[in-house]
């Protein structure tokens, strides 16, 4: 299968699944016009796309949902609890699924696990296409034991890392919202993105994507160099053993083969 980020962060996320007989988006933050471009410049076909996977109701996951399966009719999914909070033009193309338990879309099977976030509820996803792996998970305050084990097994991990705690306490933001960001249901420090990257490594993890990093808060060199010292720190060689990228707010990613 084939992976590609076509945004991450607070201003708009969206990923693409695709196998010769489906393609499955991962949320849509992004308004049509910046979609379509974005989707045209990696190559992807938006009217090919068979569904759209909620994550969570959060704004940059989910604006740019109601014009696009209405132009192009795609059945999306969404966790009931997330449903009442999604914009009610999307309620005629939700799927009627139990969002707790995994399911298959074409040669695609994936597998939902909740996330702690400060959203009515928030999901991660994994992903296989035969001994193929994939998971994606935003949006957490911490990395869970649970969450560490169904990450597990993935040949590909997109993992939030979101902000460098220096930064985020120094920084300009108002006290209220360093403690959201900071909390069990906010989002995910470098310091421990890096740590579950290392656990992950040990597991057998290979390929990283850092995701949702804080405009702010955060840059690219730092958030990769921490993920990169913690795991060299750990005789693990980055770009030999294992592969650390970062996902863009204003660009596409390559598409990874998993
Ligand atoms: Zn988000
Ligand atoms: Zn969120």
């Amino acid at each position: 299968m084939e992976f590609c980020n076509l945004a991450s962060g607070s201003k708009g996320n969206c990923s693409i699944i695709s196998t010769k007989n489906v393609s499955v988006m991962i949320d849509d933050g992004l308004n049509l016009r910046d979609l379509s471009e974005r989707a045209r410049l990696a190559n992807i076909d938006l009217s090919k796309i068979n569904a759209i996977l909620i994550t969570h109701e959060h704004t940059d996951h989910v604006k740019g949902i109601a014009s696009l399966c209405k132009k192009y009719s795609i059945p999306v999914y969404c966790h009931s609890e997330s449903k009442e909070f999604v914009d009610t033009m999307v309620y005629p193309y939700i799927v009627d699924r139990d969002m707790d338990a995994p399911f298959e879309l074409g040669d695609l099977t994936i597998a939902p696990f909740r996330l702690p976030h400060d959203s009515n509820y928030n999901l991660g996803y994994k992903i296989s296409q035969g001994k193929s792996v994939l998971s994606i998970a935003t949006d957490l305050g911490f990395v869970s034991e649970a969450t560490l084990e169904k990450l597990k097994g993935s040949d590909f991990v997109m993992l939030e890392s979101n902000h460098d705690i220096d930064m985020l306490r120094e920084g300009a933001y108002p006290f209220m919202l360093k403690q959201r960001i900071m909390g069990k249901n906010g989002h995910l420090s470098n310091d421990d993105c890096a740590s579950a990257v290392l656990e992950l490594a040990k597991s057998g993890t290979k390929r990283f994507l850092l995701a949702h990093l804080s405009q702010d808060n955060n840059t690219p060199e730092i958030a990769f160099d921490c993920t990169a010292k913690n795991l060299e720190n750990n005789y693990y060689v980055e770009g030999e053993d294992v592969f650390v990228e970062i996902a863009n707010q204003y660009k596409s990613t390559r598409k990874f083969n998993i």
